[in-house]
């Protein structure tokens, strides 16, 4: 991949960020970067605005545009209207309740992320022209999908795959570097079907934010406890 970046820390604002230390966390193995949902919509300002969105963009960049990983790969959430995770479509229910879909729970949105809507694009602070796939996901009007790799519960009982895993398997990835939004929904899924299915599964916790940060906490451990190995950008390896 030709790079033409200039390599150096990643301007964040308000983040007295220290100079990258080398870890452990290069050379393991052919590497994709997955960046989830960097949508107008999961922003400050947007239908699902997820607090502190925009704090995340210039360091996501930075991985976007450090040339170190083998593959990239963005998900856009894409919903038809009337999705079945939108609370409109569920008459008398507000956003945020949580009711019950194909048998598991369901937390009911504000409407997101529709296709072809400003505010399902991927967002313009964001090189995409370097990703070299894109994963759209809750197209199916009937179920959602949190993760890149799975829908959530279909009316089957199943979690049908959408590719995601084939993609990476097939282009010889054995590691994943997860970053995006939101921390607690998208990505917290793409991560643990990322551990589940084999891989060895990286979240860049400083390039996520949540839309509950009260569970952060809870969050992380449940992570560290999937298999998925939590860092912050900080750590890693980025310059070639
Ligand atoms: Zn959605």
């Amino acid at each position: 991949m030709s790079d033409d970046s200039g390599i150096g820390p990643a301007a964040s604002p308000g983040d007295a960020r220290e100079p990258a230390r080398p870890r452990t966390h290069k050379g393991q193995g052919p590497t994709a970067l997955l960046v989830v949902d960097v949508q107008p919509d999961f922003l400050p300002g947007g239908r699902l605005a997820v607090a502190e969105g925009d704090r995340i963009l210039p360091g996501i960049r930075h991985l976007m545009k450090s040339g170190t990983f083998d593959v990239q790969v963005a998900t856009q959430d894409w919903h038809p209207p009337a999705h079945a995770s939108f609370a409109s479509a569920h008459p008398g229910r507000e956003p945020f309740e949580v009711i019950q879909l194909h048998g598991h729970e369901q937390v009911l949105w504000p409407d997101h992320c529709i296709q072809g809507s400003p505010g399902a694009e991927l967002h313009s602070a964001l090189p995409w022209t370097r990703v070299d796939a894109v994963i759209r996901k809750g197209t199916d009007p009937t179920v959602d999908s949190y993760s890149g790799f799975r829908n959530n519960w279909g009316p089957g009982g199943r979690r049908p795959l959408t590719g995601l895993e084939g993609y990476l398997r097939e282009r010889g990835i054995q590691r994943v570097v997860v970053c995006g939004l939101a921390r607690d929904y998208c990505v917290r899924w793409t991560a643990e079907d990322a551990a589940a299915a084999g891989f060895d599964t990286v979240m860049v916790w400083d390039l996520t934010r949540s839309v509950d940060p009260s569970g952060d906490e809870a969050l992380r451990s449940e992570l560290e406890g999937a298999g998925v190995h939590i860092v912050n950008s900080d750590t890693l390896e980025i310059a070639p």
